[in-house]
């Protein structure tokens, strides 16, 4: 007998019939002798639908009340699954965040899990009852409704796995596992047994959102065993592991690509030390993260310009926050959200070099100019123009060997 935990994500649950289906899905868990918590996403749809009521409603909205609407999708099909299992004559109770209670810090929108006291839930499961929680929201500790941040229920599932010690945390989603890119830029994108969890990290954070890469943190830190796979289909899915339980390594596992950058140039600024700290000082105050950096220094080193990159939904608030703070002298400022940050990961680039100058050829020959490069360890990203972004993907998938074979 295992205690395992089942996420649907939005596409398995989007509408009664699926619902049913996962119900049946669950059922073979428990007929199966499992203990099951199951964690479940609100209908295909519905969370942006809430997400643009709120914007519309009022659009320097509350972040309290904006948790309090976004997070009621999930409480719709927590309380539907649990209705569908009881009419197959399984035994099941829905969880809201607070009955848990799934605690969180209060930085709604995005808020954190601290704590989660799974002690009256663990007793429901020794009762072999199916406790169906709804993902996505907590509780903070003024009493309110939060939110994890979109996509989040990915995170509920592993951090309800983690607290309940499960032997497993199976994702069941709207493809069949981790691919080498998004198997719907890329049709002969290749379905991946295993990847590490640095990788499937980096993945995600690079704008993989097969899993929400707090998700894949979590995982990582707490060792849970995560595995993806179809809720559609009953294929094998994919394992995400330690480096050590994969046996031969690939230099390229995968290509992610993230559309939702921007990019933020000063022309002409004033190039005198400490002029960094002064123009991303009050950007990271501002809570603007940046990601990708150049710089390009005047020959005669007076003047410099800046090019960085942020989330496209920042642009705003950067560029205020730039022309308001007083300390930074520039020429000239500009913006530009029509780019796409493409990157290529994987382990195996530690040991091998090159990965780099072949990736800057590939898009070379494309014709692809290249903007802003960074990177780390195990992966290389480049910002290009956002036209470009499936020719490049798809350029680069087979450059480094991951087209799936034909069968
Ligand atoms: P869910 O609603 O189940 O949480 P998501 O839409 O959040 O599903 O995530 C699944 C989607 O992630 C897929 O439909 C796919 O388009 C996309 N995706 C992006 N990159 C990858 C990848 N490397 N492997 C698999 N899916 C990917
Ligand atoms: N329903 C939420 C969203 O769409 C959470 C999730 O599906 O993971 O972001
Ligand atoms: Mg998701």
């Amino acid at each position: 007998m295992s205690r395992i935990v089942m996420k649907f994500g939005g596409t398995s649950v989007a509408n009664l019939d699926r619902i049913r289906a996962v119900a049946l899905r669950v059922k073979k868990e428990t007929d199966a002798g499992n203990q099951v918590a199951v964690v479940v996403s609100a209908m295909a749809g519905t969370t942006d639908q809430l997400v643009k009521w709120t914007a519309e409603a009022s659009p320097m909205h509350d972040a309290r009340e904006y948790d309090t609407v976004v997070s009621a999708g999930e409480q719709i099909t927590a309380g539907l699954l649990a209705l569908c299992l009881q009419n197959i004559d399984v035994s099941a109770r829905s969880w809201l965040g607070w009955q848990v209670p799934f605690r969180t810090n209060n930085i709604h929108g995005s808020a954190r899990i601290e704590d989660i006291d799974t002690s009256r839930m663990i007793e429901r499961l020794e009762d072999n009852i199916v406790c169906v929680m709804a993902g996505f929201q907590g509780i903070s500790d003024d009493e309110r409704i939060t939110t994890l941040g979109r996509g989040g229920s990915d995170t509920s599932a592993v951090a309800l796995a983690a607290a309940l010690k499960a032997d497993r945390c199976d994702i069941y989603t709207d493809v069949e596992g981790v691919y080498t890119t998004d198997p719907r830029i890329v049709p002969n994108a290749r379905k991946l047994d295993k990847i590490t969890y640095e990788e499937m990290l980096e993945m995600a954070s690079l704008g993989a959102k097969v899993l929400q890469t707090r998700s894949v943190a979590m995982a990582m830190n707490h060792r849970v065993r995560i595995q993806v796979l179809s809720s559609f289909t009953d294929a094998p899915g994919t394992l995400v592991v330690d480096e050590d339980e994969i046996m031969e390594k690939q230099v390229v596992s995968g290509i992610a690509y993230a559309k939702s950058e921007a990019k933020i140039t000063l022309v002409g600024v004033e190039n005198t030390p400490g002029i960094a700290g002064d123009i991303f000082g009050p950007l990271a105050a501002g809570n603007v993260n940046v990601d990708m950096i150049i710089q390009n220094i005047s020959e005669d080193g007076k003047k410099t310009d800046l090019t960085f990159t942020v989330p496209e939904n920042d642009v705003d608030k950067a560029t205020n926050i730039l022309k308001e703070s007083g300390h930074v002298k520039y020429a000239k400022l500009m913006s530009d959200r029509e780019v796409v940050k493409i990157s290529v990961i994987g382990v195996g680039m530690r040991s091998h070099a090159g990965v780099a100058a072949r990736m800057f050829e590939t898009l070379a020959a494309k014709g692809i100019n290249i903007q802003v490069i960074s990177t780390s360890e195990i992966k290389i990203s480049v910002l290009i123009r956002a036209e470009y972004y499936e020719l490049a993907v798809r350029a680069l998938h087979t450059v480094f060997g991951l087209d799936a074979h034909p069968e």
